[in-house]
C-alpha cells in the first residue's frame, strides 16, 4: 500500500490558456497536492461514451493509489471541444452548456465511485497583451446576474 497521498484529483482542458489559473486554484486549496488529469475538453471526456472509461480509469487510480477523496472538474470558456465561443450564441448558452455537461459528468463520477466531494468549476481568461490571464469560479450554484456581468466585461476585453 502507498504511503504517499493527495486530497484532491482535478479533471481540466489542455487548453494553455487557462493552466495558470488551474493550477493556482488547485495549488492555493490543496496544500497537500493534487493529480491533474489534462486532456482536451477536460470533464466533457466524461460526458462521451467513447472517451469515459479513459478517464474513469485515472480516477480510479487517483483513489486506489493516493487516497483521493474530491474531485474537481474545471470546464472553460471559448473550449476547442464544444468549437469555441463561436459555436454559442450568447456567453449565458455556453455556461450553460458547459455546467450541464459538469454536472452530467459529476452524476456520473458519483455513481461510479464513493469520493466525499465532485465539485464543479469554470475558468475564464482574457488576453492580457500577448499573454492570457485567467480565473476559476465556483460554478456548481447558479451564475447570478453580478457573476454573469463580470464575464461579460472579461469577453468584451478579449477582443484587444
Ligand atoms: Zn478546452
Amino acid at each position: 500500500m502507498s504511503q504517499h497521498g493527495c486530497s484532491a484529483v482535478v479533471v481540466s482542458c489542455m487548453d494553455y490558456r487557462i493552466q495558470s489559473a488551474v493550477m493556482r486554484f488547485a495549488s492555493h486549496n490543496f496544500e497537500d497536492g493534487f493529480d491533474y488529469l489534462s486532456m482536451a475538453g477536460g470533464p466533457k471526456r466524461i460526458t462521451d461514451v467513447i472517451t469515459r472509461s479513459r478517464v474513469m480509469d485515472q480516477l480510479k487510480l487517483a483513489k486506489e493509489l493516493h487516497g483521493v477523496r474530491k474531485v474537481l472538474l474545471i470546464g472553460h470558456q471559448d473550449c476547442g471541444a464544444y468549437g469555441g465561443s463561436e459555436a454559442f450564441g450568447e456567453l449565458s448558452s455556453e455556461v450553460s452548456r458547459v455546467v450541464a455537461d459538469m454536472m452530467t459528468a459529476k452524476q456520473l463520477i458519483k455513481a461510479a465511485f464513493r469520493y466525499e466531494g465532485v465539485e464543479v468549476y469554470l475558468a475564464f481568461m482574457t488576453k492580457n497583451g500577448r499573454s492570457w490571464k485567467s480565473h476559476v469560479i465556483k460554478a456548481d450554484v447558479p451564475l447570478d446576474d453580478a457573476v454573469m456581468g463580470i464575464l461579460e466585461v472579461d469577453e468584451e476585453q478579449d477582443q484587444y
